[in-house]
């Protein structure tokens, strides 16, 4: 057990909130500073549920402090992605060919309330609204506030998310500071379905619908309460007529009026839009937000400050993956701090950073490719057959993980090695499924003996 320790945490929101209580079950006194309002006593929006995909490796780190049944019982379980086609025709693509392997959609502010919650259950922790911390002294371990309070615990972990202050002032203080971000031309707007009568689901509950249309989609997750958010991923800027036919080719810039919004729907979601009541509305009050790959080094400041979850490493939101993979960074964290016998937090951070770097730039490159994936391939009739292929090797093989099951519902597997494999497999299987029309007629044994050899 370590001497007693205090530690300061900028920003309570999924990952601070969770490493809070995890900190405190070692004892450890922590005060969380958060930029807003206590979230629990504000309205949500409009009473809209923003939610978000929560996997095996968020479960996992819920499941150490206790809180993985309470989420899984709000959660509404996705078993695959239904592809809506351009002519309103609907098929499932399930994520794994196994029962039990899905994935959850989940309340963003309800995840963050419950996590606020059961950390006040301990007595040490403490939560301090309203205070927005704008400098942090690398060498003395002091963070300042926007309301001219400064404060200092034996160190500081920043989970301020992918704006980081405190990234900002190591970037500035520390020499050789390596940080790099890269947004796409892409940017995404959530908008709304409403529940039916009686909270019935208008579409398939237990899916992530995609409509894929190459060069932009839109998404929808289901809620609890019966109603979809729906996530328009779109060109910031629209290109010019291409191709035979000129057809301009769509941007949020070029959608600024009630009628391009309604005429873009229409034409591209049309089995959507009647689902949409509020589509214009919604449309012109939601921001337009970015999208973007924030990778740097090093994450500590010594012993004086962590980066940790999208402050260290936000990544796209394509594998579901950005929260998730924040929360297995708390449960690494956690797991050197027990390992430690004395407090010396500098040896555990540069350890911690040293086996989650490789890991958080894997996650970041398949999310990446993963938006190139779901936009453009997931309609390709090769992809289909290697998804269904993949699907009759998980049903018949317990020892075989397509990529997206590896990195989804391996929470034993490194993402680095998820990366390496999967990649290897996807390039297997594409050229198999690119020379057969139909993946029934293949031979799965010989399949599977061509896969264990990319293993060797
Ligand atoms: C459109 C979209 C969809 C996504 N979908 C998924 C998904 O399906 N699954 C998934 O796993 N991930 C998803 N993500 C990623 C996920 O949202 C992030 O990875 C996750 O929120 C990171 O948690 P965090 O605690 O590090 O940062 P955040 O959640 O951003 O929290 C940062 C906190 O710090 C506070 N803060 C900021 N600045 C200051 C300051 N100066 N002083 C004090 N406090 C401050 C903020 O108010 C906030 O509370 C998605 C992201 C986007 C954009």
């Amino acid at each position: 057990m370590m001497p007693q320790q205090n530690v300061t945490i900028i920003g309570a929101g999924l990952a601070g909130s969770l490493l809070s209580i995890y900190l405190a079950r070692r004892g450890i006194s922590v005060t969380v500073f958060e930029a807003r309002g206590d979230m629990r006593n504000e309205r949500v929006e409009a009473g809209r549920s923003i939610n978000l995909a929560l996997s095996d490796r968020g479960i996992a780190a819920l499941r150490e402090v206790g809180m993985d049944a309470f989420m899984l019982s709000e959660a509404v379980p996705m078993r695959g992605r239904m592809i809506h086609s351009p002519i309103s025709e609907q098929k499932l693509l399930p994520y794994s060919g196994r029962e039990g392997e899905y994935i959850n959609s989940v309340s963003r502010s309800g995840l963050n309330i419950a996590l606020m919650n059961e950390a006040e259950k301990y007595p040490n922790v403490s939560f301090i609204f309203g205070e927005r911390c704008t400098d942090f002294d690398t060498a003395t371990g002091e963070a300042s506030f926007a309301s001219g309070r400064t404060f200092r615990g034996d160190t500081v972990i920043a989970t301020d998310g992918a704006g980081s202050p405190v990234r900002q002032a190591m970037q500035q203080q520390i020499a050789d500071f390596d940080f790099s971000s890269r947004f796409l031309d892409h940017g995404y707007k959530e908008l709304h379905i409403p529940p039916g009568p009686d909270g019935s689901f208008l579409l398939e509950k237990n899916a992530l619908h995609i409509w894929p249309r190459h060069r932009f989609m839109m998404i929808a997750l289901p809620n609890h309460d019966g109603s979809f958010t729906c996530t328009l991923f779109l060109a910031h800027k629209g290109g010019n007529p291409s191709g035979s036919e000129g057809v301009p080719e769509p941007g949020f810039d070029r959608l600024t009026d009630a009628a391009a919004v309604l005429d873009f729907f229409t034409r591209e979601f049309p089995d959507a839009v009647p689902l949409m009541p509020t589509l214009v509305e919604d449309f012109f009050t939601n921001p337009t937000g970015q999208l973007g790959t924030i990778k740097c080094w090093p994450w500590n400041a010594g012993g004086n400050a962590l980066l940790l979850g999208d402050s260290a490493h936000a990544i796209v939101p394509f594998y579901g993956q950005g929260m998730n993979c924040a929360f297995e960074d708390v449960r690494v964290l956690d797991t050197l701090i027990g390992n430690a016998g004395t407090p010396d937090w500098g040896a555990i951070f540069t350890e911690y950073g040293q086996l989650r770097k490789v890991n958080t730039d894997a996650i970041a490159d398949l999310a990446e490719v993963n938006f190139y994936e779901m936009r453009d391939r997931v309609a390709d009739p090769i992809f289909q057959r290697k998804r269904e292929l993949e699907t009759r090797l998980e049903q018949t093989f317990p020892d075989y993980f397509s990529k997206y099951s590896m990195v989804t519902f391996r929470e034993d597997m490194p993402y680095s090695e998820a990366h390496r494999r999967g990649n290897a497999q996807d390039e297997l299987l594409m050229n198999i499924c690119s020379s057969v029309d139909d993946v029934s007629k293949l031979d799965l044994n010989e399949v599977a003996e061509h896969l264990r050899q990319l293993e060797m």
